[in-house]
C-alpha cells in the first residue's frame, strides 16, 4: 500500500483543490482538513474524498470560493447559508465567527446551512476547544440518497448524521466525541469496498432489509442502508440530528429532492468556558472525571479503557511518525480525478514525493 508523509498528502490535496478553482487560502484549509482526518485515523474523511469532490464540482454541486450568506445575525444567534461552498472552509469560517461571538456574549448558537460536505466534524470541535470553548454539533446529511435505515425500517431515510461534543483540556481537547450515528460511517463502507474486505456485523442491510457484511451493493449499486449504532437510541439521535440541523436550523432536509451531491447542515453551540465559570476549575473537573473513569477495572476481553478522542490522538502520533497509508484503489481514484482537471501524472507524482 502506498504510504505518504503528511506533507506529501497535503501537497497532493492542495494541488487538486487549486485546480478545482479554490484560491490559495481555501486550498490550504481543505488540504489541511483532509490530512488531519487521515492523521486521526478517519481515512473515510481524508484525501480519499477528493474524487467525490471533483465529481461534485463537475456536477455544479460544490462551489469553490463561495461567499456565504449571513441569514441572521442576532446576538447569540448566527444563521449562515453556505450555498454549497467548499465545506471545510465554510464550516471552519462559520465556527470562527461563532467562537468570536461566544467570546463576546458567553455563548453562540450557530446554524450553518447547505454546505458542501464539511468532512470530519471533530475538526470544528478542536477549533472551538483550542479557543477555550465547549462545542456541540448536530449535523445532517442531505442531497445524497438516504443512507441510514432508522430503527425497524428496511429503507434508508436519513443520512449518517454525525454528532460531536468537545471540551477543552490542559493539553488540547480533553474529550472529543465525534461520531456518525450509523455503526460505521458511509466512507468506511467505501474504504472496505475499495480494500475488498467485509464490513462488521450489524453495520449494513441489503436491498431486502436483511443483514449483510458485503458493501458491494451499498457502494456500487446504492442499494441497502447502514444501520444506526445502539439500536433505537442511535436511531433516535440520527433523527434528531436531521431535525436540529435541517428542520430547525433551516438546512436542506433528507426528504427534499436530492441532486446527488453531499450537503451538510449543522446546528452547533459554542460556549466560552471563561464566561461560564472558572476555566481552571472546569478543567480540574474534567481531569477528575477522566481519572475516575480510567481507574475502573478493565473488562474481560478488553486491553484498556480509552476516552473519546484518544484513539484519534494516538493514530495522529503514529501516522506522523510512520506515514499515512492510502489503499491502492483510493490512490488510483485520486490520480484519475486529478487527471480530469488537467493535472498531469508528473505533477501528482512530484507533489506526492513531498
Ligand atoms: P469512530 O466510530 O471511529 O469513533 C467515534 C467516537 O468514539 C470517537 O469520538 C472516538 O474517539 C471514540 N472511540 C473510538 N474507539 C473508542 C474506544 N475504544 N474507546 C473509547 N472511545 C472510542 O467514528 P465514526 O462514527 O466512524 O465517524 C468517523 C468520522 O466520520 C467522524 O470524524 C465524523 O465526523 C465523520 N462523519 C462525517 C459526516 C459528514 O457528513 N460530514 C457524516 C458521518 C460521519
Amino acid at each position: 500500500m502506498p504510504t505518504f508523509p503528511p506533507n506529501a498528502l497535503f501537497a497532493v490535496a492542495h494541488l487538486i483543490a487549486r485546480r478545482m478553482g479554490s484560491n490559495e487560502a481555501e486550498a490550504q484549509r481543505v488540504a489541511d482538513h483532509l490530512v488531519r482526518a487521515n492523521l486521526s485515523g478517519h481515512d473515510s474523511h481524508g484525501v480519499g474524498m477528493l474524487p467525490a469532490y471533483v465529481q461534485m464540482l463537475k456536477d455544479g454541486l460544490l462551489v469553490p470560493n463561495q461567499t456565504p450568506e449571513t441569514v441572521l445575525d442576532a446576538g447569540a444567534l448566527l444563521v449562515i447559508d453556505a450555498r454549497r461552498g467548499y465545506g471545510q472552509r465554510m464550516a471552519a469560517e462559520a465556527v470562527e465567527r461563532a467562537i468570536e461571538r461566544a467570546k463576546e456574549l458567553g455563548a453562540c448558537v450557530l446554524a450553518l446551512r447547505n454546505s458542501a460536505h464539511i468532512g470530519r466534524i471533530g475538526t470544528y470541535g478542536e477549533q472551538a476547544t483550542a479557543a477555550g470553548c465547549a462545542f456541540t454539533a448536530f449535523v445532517n446529511v442531505a442531497d445524497i440518497w438516504p443512507q441510514q435505515a432508522p430503527w425497524a425500517s428496511a429503507d434508508g431515510r436519513v443520512g449518517t448524521n454525525p454528532f460531536c461534543a468537545a471540551v477543552p483540556g490542559t493539553d488540547g481537547p480533553a474529550l472529543l466525541l465525534d461520531m456518525a450515528t450509523t455503526t460505521i460511517a458511509a466512507g468506511k463502507a467505501r474504504v472496505a469496498y475499495n480494500k475488498g474486505v467485509p464490513v462488521p456485523d450489524g453495520a449494513l442491510i441489503d436491498a431486502h432489509g436483511a443483514p449483510t457484511n458485503d458493501p458491494t451493493g451499498f457502494i456500487r449499486d446504492r442499494t441497502g442502508a447502514l444501520l444506526s449504532f445502539g439500536r433505537h437510541k442511535g436511531s433516535g439521535l440520527a433523527v434528531m440530528c436531521e431535525i436540529m440541523a435541517a428542520a430547525v436550523g433551516g438546512g436542506q432536509r433528507a426528504d427534499q429532492d436530492a441532486k446527488g451531491g453531499v450537503v451538510n447542515s449543522m446546528l452547533a453551540t459554542v460556549i466560552d468556558l471563561s464566561k461560564l465559570g472558572d476555566p481552571a476549575a472546569i478543567a480540574q473537573g474534567i481531569e477528575a472525571t477522566k481519572t475516575h473513569i480510567r481507574a475502573a477495572r478493565v473488562a474481560p476481553g478488553f486491553e484498556q479503557i480509552l476516552l473519546p478522542g484518544e484513539p484519534e490522538r494516538r493514530s495522529a502520533a503514529r501516522r506522523k511518525a510512520e506515514g499515512i497509508e492510502v489503499d491502492a484503489t483510493t490512490w488510483h481514484d485520486i490520480r484519475a480525478a486529478a487527471e480530469t482537471l488537467g493535472v498531469t501524472r508528473a505533477e501528482i507524482d512530484q507533489a506526492a514525493a513531498g
